[in-house]
């Protein structure tokens, strides 16, 4: 498989396409070297050049459940820096997660950060009373800091999945009577709306203004508090794509990510995770079309797999996840070789006492009864 450069970076370094060939090589050897103590784990949104070296390709979840499970002792994980940290927490303490780019991070969970969060919860506090801790349950999505994850850990809350964010709000409705989710207000949207949650009762939270912009009566009202937060990949999918598609195509299904925004899943066939998306288009007839809303090298690997169905991407536009990107195959051939020499780059650390708190918060998500049947959409 040949390395995909852009022109922009062809231009600023010629010698870029040469030198990513050449990391193939240098991949395979360092690989072949370091044998079963190490396991590359790849997510579904990397991009081919990179995933081609995986050993375990998926989502986030479940590489880092996975990767726990092997006995290699480092792990380097093809992903963004949330999912790294969560290969740490749920992995033995033996191991040693690698990212490959410590430039690789989410701008969605960038959005979220623990100080803004333990600032919205004091004034959570000064509106509804000391009782906010049992009347306020945080949930947090998978695609969050180490850090957040062990502050709903620390509150009784829990993590939640795009398989089973449903789940996670019905669990946490059966113990308190609001909850605050993050960072991505459409999951939550999505997902309250579909449990039959007015709109008018899941409110906005905006972490640059005071109270998040809310009144007291709308923090007391509301029955979810949503954090003002997004995917910038799929943010980018319009219910306008969905209304071209349906135009030009009678028989086209569209599927998307709950990531995407709620007058796009509204107007969906399917909705669900990755995994979900996969699974679909996997086992439909030869013949079926889909316009898929997620990320373009997953929906392009599917495409591929499936010659015999028509899968597009659902906008006109790349779709890309910029920041996974950021990894290459050179950053790969770097970090194998560092080991192979004996050197550890790019460990990411967890501390101890956010560790213990997110496996609270993971272990109230591994007690969601089914959780991995309650798909968002169907
Ligand atoms: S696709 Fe969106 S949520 Fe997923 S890693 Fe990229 S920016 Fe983060």
């Amino acid at each position: 498989m040949s390395a995909a450069v852009t022109i922009e970076e062809r231009t600023a370094d010629p010698t870029l396409v040469q030198r990513e060939v050449e990391a193939v090589e240098r991949i395979k050897r360092a690989r072949a070297t370091l044998g079963d103590d190490v396991v590359v784990l790849g997510h579904h949104y990397q991009r081919d050049e990179v995933v081609q070296f995986a050993d375990i390709q998926g989502d986030s979840y479940q590489l880092s459940k996975e990767g726990a499970l092997v006995k290699a002792k480092y792990i380097v994980f093809a992903g963004v820096h949330f999912m790294a940290e969560s290969a740490v927490i749920l992995g033995r303490d033996d191991q040693v997660v690698i990212l490959p780019n410590m430039n690789a991070g989410c701008s969605m969970a960038d959005m979220a950060n623990l100080e803004q969060v333990m600032t919205a919860w004091a004034e959570l506090e000064e509106v509804l009373g000391s009782a906010t801790e049992e009347r306020v349950m945080p949930v947090t999505y998978m695609n969050s800091a180490a850090n957040l994850k062990g502050f709903v850990g620390q509150y009784g809350g829990t993590v939640c999945t795009s398989s089973n964010a449903r789940g996670a709000l019905e669990w946490a409705f059966a113990l308190r009577e609001k909850v605050f989710f993050f960072p991505d207000q459409h999951l939550g949207r999505n997902t309250g709306k579909r449990m039959g949650i007015p709109l008018e009762e899941m409110v906005l939270w905006n972490p640059f203004k005071p109270y998040g912009g809310l009144t007291d009566e709308q923090i007391l009202n509301a029955r979810v508090i949503l954090w003002q937060g997004h995917c910038s990949v799929h943010q980018q999918f319009r219910p306008e794509h969905v209304d071209l598609w349906r135009k030009n195509h009678d028989d086209v299904q569209v599927i998307v990510h709950p990531e995407c925004m709620m007058d796009v899943v509204d107007k969906a066939d399917l909705v669900g995770s990755t995994s979900y998306i996969v699974k679909v288009i996997d086992a439909a007839p030869a013949g079926s079309k889909f316009a898929v809303g997620t990320e373009v090298h997953l929906v392009n690997r599917i495409k591929n797999r499936n010659p015999d169905k028509f899968v597009t991407l659902l906008s006109p536009f790349s779709c890309l996840c910029s920041t996974m990107y950021r990894i290459t195959p050179l950053d790969l051939a770097n970090v194998l070789e560092r080991l192979v020499a004996g050197e550890v780059v790019n460990q990411i650390h967890v501390p101890a006492d956010v560790k213990a708190n997110a496996l609270v918060a993971l272990n109230n998500m591994l007690a969601i009864p089914d959780n991995q049947k309650v798909i968002l959409g169907d």
